[in-house]
């Protein structure tokens, strides 16, 4: 199913991470993460974990994982899908303002690149995890129908909260938003290509040399593996996280990789030689957990609602 990969021993090797069901699952460290992390650090090889929740600060994600026992780590190695929405409007917009639906990790990235706050007339609305209100949703509609463009720090319309909980995403805040102004949102992160050519640029600039190649390692197809092929990267899924082995074969698109975690490619890492457990045959029905029904993602489906004309402005 999946082709070999050949990475030569001289071949300088970057990495994006994803996180849930990669290194962690349920506040539970997948078995190996860790040594998977201290392999990376012990060879310097460059990496970065990738993440589409825009809530936390790359501050929170590194205390998230040293509390889990992964140590060693700080804020400069996480890209989130925030940081990325703060990166899209500094270099896209510059002198733009927002109105946020957000929380922290958002609210901070975008403070970092000295984004204004505006609550009269914003250039746009950006909506992240969390934080929305009746209140909030109805003045980032008021500010949409007056001409605000909506934008979305990532497309998932939930989030796992455990094996069976999972919370709204972004992604479906933004969908609410979209029914209720006919507008479209533009969704940033996880599979966007500007979240993984702006990682790509964030590995080149600290390993002060663009990588040879560029691995993104997922557990979910639709956001890790499609932007990684779409990047013109490796794409490595594990099945430590949202994706069983059995549906696999139904996307176009097609991992370079299959792994049952990261553990397996510790040893690679720190050998520089392809390991043999690659593609490992051994899944003998491994357990993954449940499979959630619908479109994880608001932009998974195509969209044929059309824009309904916007009332005339009056100011
Ligand atoms: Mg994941």
């Amino acid at each position: 199913m999946a082709a070999v990969l050949l990475v030569s021993p001289a071949m300088k090797t970057g990495y994006l991470i994803d996180m849930d069901g990669v290194i962690y699952r349920e506040n539970q460290l997948i078995p190996g993460a860790a040594d998977f992390v201290d392999a990376l650090l012990a060879t310097g090889t460059p990496f970065l974990f990738l993440t589409n929740n825009s809530a936390p600060t790359p501050e929170d994600l590194s205390v998230r994982l040293k509390r889990l026992g992964i140590h060693g780590l700080c804020a400069r190695h996480f890209y989130t899908s925030a940081m990325n929405t703060a990166d899209f409007l500094t270099e896209t917009h510059p002198a733009c303002t927002v109105f946020v639906i957000g929380e922290g990790g958002l609210l901070a990235a975008l403070h970092e690149r000295k984004i204004a706050n505006d609550g009269i007339d914003p250039s746009y609305v950006v909506v992240g995890e969390g934080a929305a209100t009746t209140e909030r949703l109805t003045k980032a509609h008021e500010h949409i129908e007056r001409g605000a463009r909506l934008l979305a720090t990532n497309p998932d319309n939930w989030c796992p909260m455990g094996s069976e909980k999972t919370r709204p995403g972004a992604g479906a805040i933004a969908a609410f938003l979209e029914a209720s102004t006919g507008r479209r949102a533009y969704y940033l992160g996880k599979p966007n290509g500007y979240m993984f050519h702006r990682a790509r640029r964030k590995l080149t600039e600290f390993s002060l040399a663009e990588p040879d190649a560029v691995i993104m390692i997922g557990d979910t197809m639709e956001t890790d593996i499609r932007g990684a092929i779409e990047a013109g990267m490796y794409a490595f899924l594990v099945l430590s996280g949202s994706t069983h082995l059995e549906g696999v074969g139904e996307y176009v698109y097609q991992p370079t990789r299959i792994l049952h975690s990261v553990a397996d490619i510790a040893e690679e890492v720190r050998s520089g030689k392809p390991s043999d457990r690659m593609n490992s045959p051994g899944f003998n029905g491994a357990a993954t957990n449940g499979h959630r029904q619908g479109d994880r993602h608001q932009t998974d489906h195509p969209h044929h609602a059309k824009a309904r004309p916007r009332p005339a402005m009056t100011k």
